[in-house]
């Protein structure tokens, strides 16, 4: 095994120090610096837990992305899951595998501190302390990264993936295709957005996780099930369909799109971290600042039929094949 030089040591000390420390009251006892973090979730909690990797040409590309956006991106995904499921973030864990000799060069440093800044940045907005992690050299010349996040919810809580019912109504925040439009012109242009930043309309480069209307559904009774949306709609809403042995019928009229995306992108492109979700409720409009969209409803499976059906643009009725993201191995 290899020893890391004394130059990247003081480095990575040096990064280290920028994590803020947590506060009084915050669920992290105790953060970063010794063996194991403490935490203590709030009382009459459970704990959640989701891990997301970002690996090196399967979830980013350097020359597509910034680094600020790779950082902003692996925590976005894993903070999706959690305001899918209603919770309220409590720490991040991040394992960081740097191809060898990252650290030596200033470009590779560079690399490394602005990752930093744009998951710091985004864990600062959602007031989730990064309480860990590892740094370590990766066997090729591809960056690895993998999230770990805990989240809290009121016991017995949580909203679930099974919990549709026939006769609900299916919504989704925001709305959907920008991510996979904004690739598609990365894909032919990759310096187009090199001056993206946060807070600016990136749906693709800089994803708004939507911790506080997954809270708001849980603590206001509003959703029977739901799921984020980051293989894309037409997948996402097959696993709901699965996990509560219902199917669906989406209105394509209705499908709210992003900047410049077409259908298609909406119902397949994935990575748009809206939340899909089903209610029986009276719905408001917004919820937590947030569009909301009612874009179908759920039906009773029906042995041979598809899982999910769309009534198309010119009003006829068809099946919806899933063709969002596959996790192939
Ligand atoms: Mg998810």
């Amino acid at each position: 095994m290899k020893t890391t030089p004394q130059k990247e040591l003081e480095f990575l000390k040096n990064l280290r120090k920028r994590v803020p420390q947590p506060r009084s009251g915050s669920p992290v006892r105790l953060g970063m610096g010794d063996d194991c973090a403490i935490l203590k979730p709030p009382l009459g909690a459970e704990v959640v837990v989701t891990t997301d990797f970002s690996l090196e040409g399967r979830h980013f590309r350097r020359d597509w992305h910034s680094s600020r956006s790779v950082g902003h991106r692996c925590l976005a995904r894993g903070l999706s899951d959690l305001a899918a499921m209603g919770a309220t973030p409590m720490a991040a864990f991040l394992s960081l595998a740097l191809p060898a000799g990252t650290l030596q060069k200033a470009t590779g440093r560079a690399w490394v501190e602005k990752f930093f800044d744009g998951l710091l940045n985004l864990a600062k907005t959602h007031d989730v302390i990064l309480a860990g992690g590892d740094t370590a050299t990766a066997p090729g010349s591809e960056i690895l990264a993998d999230i770990l996040l805990l989240g809290s919810v009121p016991r017995r809580r949580a909203l679930l993936r099974s919990g549709a019912r026939a006769g609900d109504n299916l919504y989704v925040t925001g709305n959907l295709g920008g991510s996979a439009a904004e690739l598609a012109v990365l894909s032919k242009t990759p310096r187009k957005f090199s001056n993206a930043k946060v807070g600016e309309v990136h749906p693709h480069l800089y994803p708004v996780p939507r911790i506080r209307v997954g809270q708001a559904l849980l603590r206001r009774k509003l959703a029977t099930s739901a799921i984020d949306i980051s293989d894309g709609l037409s997948t996402d809403l097959l696993h709901l369909c699965e996990e509560s042995r219902v199917s669906a019928i989406l209105d394509a009229a209705s499908i709210p799109l992003g900047p410049d995306a077409s259908v298609d992108q909406a119902l397949h492109g994935g990575e748009d971290y809206e939340l899909l979700f089903t209610s029986s409720a009276r719905m408001p409009s917004t919820i937590a600042g947030v569009h909301i969209t009612r874009i179908g409803a759920i039906e009773a499976a029906r042995r041979g039929q598809p899982a999910i059906r769309i009534r198309t643009q010119g009003g006829s009725i068809v099946p919806l094949i899933p063709q969002g993201w596959q996790h192939s191995l």
